[in-house]
């Protein structure tokens, strides 16, 4: 008999969303009619048409294909040429020093949050913030770096860096030393987005302890304010400490596309078990090498796509959508006293439950009386209770429709 992986049944039922259907199924089931002006905020998938840019290159990549001359078989595992530079020439655009090869080109940042894992070691102390987004922690507990799940939802052998009003969202630097650290920001699911001083003091925690920052920046197109970073390597010192994931999914309106990247600098090291440094690039390449056979041709030509001057401006026309939609959701929030975080530089309104009131309920609420969907905020954690997530994703005329409900909502 073969064995199997039994870290498996350490992973807690995936809870959240199918617990949000059962409970929406529910309420439709009993309420036919209400069931039919239902809208759905809580999931963090986009809803406009992929751009025109994109779809026209996908187009000709294909027809390319159909040709004897232009046939392309096999890629590079690392990702083409034209698209690794095109990635990488607007880093340095904006002044962040990264190289053509410093970049590899995935299927998109899930996988690559979740497959990093293979180039670290075992015995690495590893934190995560709380609330976060789940794939972080389900993949360690697939790999084994967890122990058992305790009754408050939390992992053994996590370090858990709590989110809150007080911080705004953003953890503070912990008294004990971890090896590795995911940070997202602009975050999902709090909509909070990371100033530059705040990401300083990662790298210099970082750097002190010679830990590694796994900075997924799935969201840095939503960025309003010129102040914010965009990228990790923004902040001195990062190149040596962090590692950052981008995805074309939510700015390119990329999720049934897939594709994302990976920038890994070659001045990152981490250290063997005899305490020898060496470099993770290295180790990436050949993981992608050997497991990855690139992503496909048409859709690396999407890609870069966004990159040319049509694509930038149609993604900028995505991006003010959603955000004018986070906007009206903001708004229509503090309207009625309620208390409102993120959404400014990211797709996600992070609103607090009115006092006494539960995620659960909050959801319930909505359900009930508004028939919108919203996402409790304890799925994502335990400091996310007595928060609920609405997102911003969704069709001008949906929000506009949410907000009214919103404003007719008596808590
Ligand atoms: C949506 C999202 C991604 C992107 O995932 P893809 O696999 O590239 O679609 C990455 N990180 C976070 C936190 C996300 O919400």
């Amino acid at each position: 008999m073969a064995y199997l992986n039994e870290n498996f049944f350490k992973l807690k039922a995936g809870y959240l969303f199918p617990e949000i259907g059962r409970r929406v199924t529910a309420f439709c089931d009993a309420n036919p009619e209400s069931a039919k002006r239902l809208i759905r905020c809580g999931i963090g998938d986009v809803t406009e048409p992929l751009p025109l840019s994109a779809r026209d290159a996908i187009k000709a990549g294909v027809d390319e294909l159909g040709t004897r001359e232009h046939f392309h078989g096999y890629g590079p595992e690392q990702g083409y040429a034209f698209l690794r530079e095109a990635i990488a020439g607007e880093y340095r655009e904006r002044g962040v020093n990264v190289a053509d090869d410093e970049v590899f080109v995935s299927d998109g940042s899930k996988c690559d949050t979740g497959n990093i894992l293979d180039i670290f070691g075992k015995g690495n102390v590893i934190a995560i913030t709380d609330p976060v987004y789940p794939v972080y922690v389900d993949t360690n507990v697939m790999a084994g770096n967890t122990g058992d799940a305790n009754e408050n939802g939390g992992y053994e052998g996590l370090v858990y860096l709590e989110c809150n009003e007080a911080n705004n969202f953003v953890p503070a630097i912990p008294d004990l030393k971890v090896d590795i650290v995911y940070l997202c920001y602009p975050n999902n699911p709090t909509g909070a987005s990371a100033t530059k001083e705040q990401l300083a003091a990662w790298v210099a925690y970082a750097r002190e302890h010679d830990a590694i920052l796994l900075f997924d920046a799935a969201y840095e197109a939503f960025i309003q304010d010129a102040d914010v970073p965009h990228s990790i390597y923004e902040i001195e010192g990062a190149r040596e400490c962090a590692i950052e994931f981008r995805s074309f999914s939510k700015n390119g309106g990329f999720t049934g596309v897939r594709c994302g990247f990976v920038v890994i600098p070659k001045e990152l090291m981490a250290s063997t078990q005899d305490g020898e440094k060496k470099p993770l690039h290295p180790l990436w390449n050949r993981r992608m090498s050997t497991k990855f056979n690139g992503a496909s041709y048409p859709v690396q030509r999407g890609a870069a796509a966004l990159y040319s001057e049509q694509g930038k401006a149609e993604v900028k026309a995505l991006i003010d959508h959603y955000m004018g939609n986070a906007k009206i959701l903001r708004e229509a929030c503090q309207a009625c006293g309620l208390s409102v975080f993120g959404g400014e530089n990211a797709p996600y309104v992070w609103v607090k439950c009115p006092e006494g009131v539960g995620s659960w309920d909050a959801f319930d609420k909505f359900l009930n009386d508004s028939n919108v969907v919203v996402t409790p905020g304890s799925g994502f954690g335990a400091a996310g209770e007595g928060y609920f997530r609405i997102s911003a994703f969704n069709s001008r005329e949906n929000v506009e429709e949410v907000a009214k409900r919103i404003a007719g909502l008596q808590w």
